[in-house]
């Protein structure tokens, strides 16, 4: 098979031809002699065996070129490069079917142009100087250039331009041509994105899949203020600012790991320790079996974002002029606070203040002058109020107040004077200018006055109204009740102020006796006020402004001082010893330290502490009840008995009862009022006075009036008593003229 396949193309023309002509010159040829023609015809026979045998051998060989041609048709025709075979002057000789795909022209036409007609106006130059130098020198050329397509359009190829033959008629060079569009445009893909990535105002930065750092752009070096050789191989967790807990960061991953993205803000340090806002998105970047290979992320610095959205939020929310929050953003604290009020079951008040008088600076010195005025009212009236309240403006000279977390209606009022107050104050404008305006407040309480934003806003409105039109310079509640009632506790205030200064209280003594004897053993120490406009001022009213402006503390104690100096005075004038019981206010036991005020009074007076008593109501102890349990541990050890007073209408628990160091249990007059008549409290009365004395306290019935209740209350065991029956509160020289009586 071998020498077979080895014949050339020429060969086997030359070899057909040879035996052709022999076949066909055969008849003509032959002599006519018997002996001659039998061999020669026998020759002939051999002759023609020979030449059939070597005609099949050529048929045979010609197969195997013809396949071989065709495979090499194939290769040639169908390579994937085009193959030009060119002349001297550039004329195309010869192309293989991919070079007459790509030029989009028909063979035919083909061969009847130059390559040259084919390269682009702009590579013609570069074209011309390779040929030249390839017919020159023989080298093999390489270039990239555009041709253009039988229809006009343009591709990029690669001409590989090699000598093939040199004939008499000049050179042949073979062309081959790559079409290398696709590439470059990868090329200039890469090169825009290069570009993009560099020049990308957003931080760039691709870790591998282990979160190393591969890669950063120019944005993030700028961003971040590393520099890339410094974070290249780190961990991102050196941009990390500490603001994110770890449940940020594992969502965020589990994210990542489950979508392959993120998004989100937050917060990362810069080099220089600047914390910034950053909006980031992190993609997983996959290989075809979606493997996870690196993470590209990519951030923007938001600070300006976020405080343009800040500035323009306040914008929407406050007063441009006093730069306090205006009515939008009031309805909105109120709502909320409506909401936390009425689940907390606190109470808040909306105050609405109107300037008097305003217009008339206005009218006079200008708006400039009323702007400025404007602005040290706002200034003013924060000044005066708590953190936890809301100034608004909603217009004007109309102004909002917000009081949260009340802890009694009638603190609103105390506000709104307070607030009328100081905006009477003269005020002095920069135009040199002293002038003087007022104001007047309206009130509405929650809950109370309203249940919903609106209904608060009206209604407050509405009382101020009212107040205007009572005057001016002044406030009004939403409830006329509540009007007055604020106005005498203010009123009281002020009065009660003076009434220390003035010494107009006094200090009383109601007789306590003991049961077993009917003596009289001691005293409780009471309050009297005798005010010289008012006359006398019940207790019932002024303790509860003394206990909520904290007066009580420094009362308290004139009265706890009042009543040792008169005891010791009792002692040395030698009266039988007394036991002196001093009402303590929860105030007191709360702020000021009670230890060291009653360590202090006693050794001033040298009242001894056995005959000091202390009374203290449930709600004192719970109030403080860690501490309570020391410091009264702490009186104890001086020497002091303590009581519990108003047994029945608080707490009312003796198992409470029992962890505090007590001695005695004041049962409350209410309790005793219906005795005998009321079964049911005679049930209590009884049960309180057995367990009491289980629980080895003493124990006193307050407020008894009639003999029924004395002697009902002797049958079941009470210790002691103390009531109008014996006696009042009286002043000291009474009370001791009592003591004399009754020995
Ligand atoms: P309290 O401690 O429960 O005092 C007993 C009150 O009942 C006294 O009223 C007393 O006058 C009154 N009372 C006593 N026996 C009878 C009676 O048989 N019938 C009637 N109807 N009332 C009787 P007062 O003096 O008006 O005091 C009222 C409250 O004022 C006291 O209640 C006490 O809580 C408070 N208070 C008085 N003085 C002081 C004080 O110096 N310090 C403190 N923190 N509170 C005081
Ligand atoms: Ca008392
Ligand atoms: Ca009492």
């Amino acid at each position: 098979m071998a020498d077979r396949q080895d014949f050339s193309a020429i060969e086997v023309a030359e070899l057909r031809k040879a035996a052709e002509q022999q076949l066909i010159a055969k008849p003509e040829a032959m002599p006519t002699t018997p002996s001659d023609d039998k061999k020669l015809l026998h020759e002939l026979q051999v002759h023609q065996i020979e030449l059939e045998m070597l005609y099949e051998n050529l048929r045979h060989a010609q197969d195997e070129l013809e396949k071989s041609w065709a495979s090499y048709f194939d290769l040639y025709e169908l390579a994937p490069v085009g193959y030009l075979t060119i002349n001297d002057s550039g004329s195309i000789l010869n192309a293989n079917l991919t070079a007459t795909t790509l030029l989009g022209i028909t063979r035919k036409a083909l061969l009847k142009k130059t390559l040259t007609e084919f390269v682009s106006a702009s590579d013609q130059d570069n074209y011309y100087l390779h040929r030249k130098k390839l017919a020159e020198t023989g080298e093999p050329q390489v270039l990239q250039l555009h041709l253009t397509k039988a229809d006009g359009a343009l591709f990029w190829v690669r001409l590989e331009m090699n000598r093939a033959a040199e004939t008499e008629n000049g050179q042949l060079f073979r062309v081959v041509v790559s079409d290398i569009s696709e590439q470059k445009a990868n090329d200039d893909y890469l090169r825009q994105a290069a570009a993009m990535f560099e020049s990308a105002r957003e931080g760039v930065m691709v870790t591998d899949a282990e979160t190393r750092i591969l890669v950063v752009n120019r944005a993030f070096c700028q961003l971040t203020g590393y520099s890339a050789d410094e974070v290249l191989g780190q961990s991102p967790q050196l941009l990390k600012s500490g603001r994110q807990d770890e449940g940020f960061y594992k969502t965020m991953w589990s994210d990542i790991n489950d979508t392959g993205y993120w998004q989100g803000e937050i917060w990362n340090r810069r080099k220089n320790g600047e914390v910034y806002p950053q909006l980031l998105s992190i993609s997983a970047v996959c290989n075809e079996y979606q493997q996870v290979t690196h993470y590209v992320s990519v951030f923007s610095d938001i600070s300006q974002l976020k405080n343009a959205v800040n500035r323009l939020d306040h914008l929407a929310h406050h007063d441009p002029l006093t730069n306090l929050p205006n009515r939008l953003l009031l309805c909105a604290r109120l709502g909320h606070c409506i909401e936390v009020s009425s689940r907390d079951r606190k109470s808040a008040a909306l105050l609405m203040l109107d300037l008097d008088r305003f217009k008339d600076v206005n009218d006079s010195f200008g708006h400039l002058a009323g702007d400025e005025l404007l602005q040290q009212v706002a200034a003013r009236l924060t000044s005066r109020l708590r953190g936890v309240d809301t100034v608004t403006r909603l217009g004007g000279d109309e102004f909002a107040l917000l009081l949260e977390d009340l802890s009694h209606p009638q603190d609103a009022a105390l506000v709104a004077n307070e607030i009328i107050e100081a905006l009477s104050d003269p005020w002095y404008l920069s135009n040199g200018a002293e002038v003087r305006i007022g104001a007047s407040i309206g009130i509405s309480l929650f809950p109370g006055h309203g249940q919903t934003s609106e209904e608060l806003l009206q209604h407050a409105d509405a009382a101020l109204y009212l107040a205007k039109a009572d005057g001016r310079g002044n406030y009004k509640y939403f409830s006329e009740a509540l009007t007055e009632a604020s106005k005498r506790r203010i009123n009281l205030e002020s009065l009660l102020r003076r009434a220390i200064i003035k010494q107009e209280l006094q200090v009383y003594y109601q007789p306590q006796v003991d049961f077993a004897s009917g003596a009289i053993i001691g005293a409780e120490v009471l309050l009297r006020w005798y005010q010289s406009d008012e006359g006398e001022i019940p207790p019932s009213q002024f303790i509860p402004v003394a206990e909520e402006t904290g007066l009580i503390c420094e009362i308290g104690e004139w009265a706890l001082l009042k009543a040792c100096s008169q005891g010791q005075v009792w002692i040395e004038a030698g009266v039988p010893p007394l036991r002196l019981a001093v009402n303590l206010s929860p105030h007191q036991f709360r702020h000021g330290d009670i230890v060291a005020s009653v360590t202090n009074i006693l050794k001033e007076t040298r009242f001894p502490a056995e005959c000091l008593e202390l009374e203290l109501t449930e709600s004192t102890l719970m109030t403080r009840e860690s501490e309570a349990v020391r410091i009264l541990s702490a009186l104890r050890m001086l020497g002091i008995r303590l009581a519990i007073d108003d047994f029945g209408t608080g707490y009312s628990s003796l198992a409470y009862l029992k962890r505090f160091p007590l001695d005695i249990l004041k049962i409350d007059k209410s309790f005793i009022d219906d005795i005998p008549q009321l079964e049911d409290d005679k049930e209590i009365a009884s049960a309180i006075i057995g367990m009491a004395h289980t629980l080895r306290l003493k124990v006193l019935a307050e407020g008894v009036e009639t003999e029924a209740q004395l002697n009902f209350l002797k049958e079941q065991g009470c210790d002691f008593y103390q009531g109008y029956y014996k006696s009042p509160a009286v002043s000291a020289d009474e009370f001791v003229a009592l003591i004399k009586a009754s020995l």
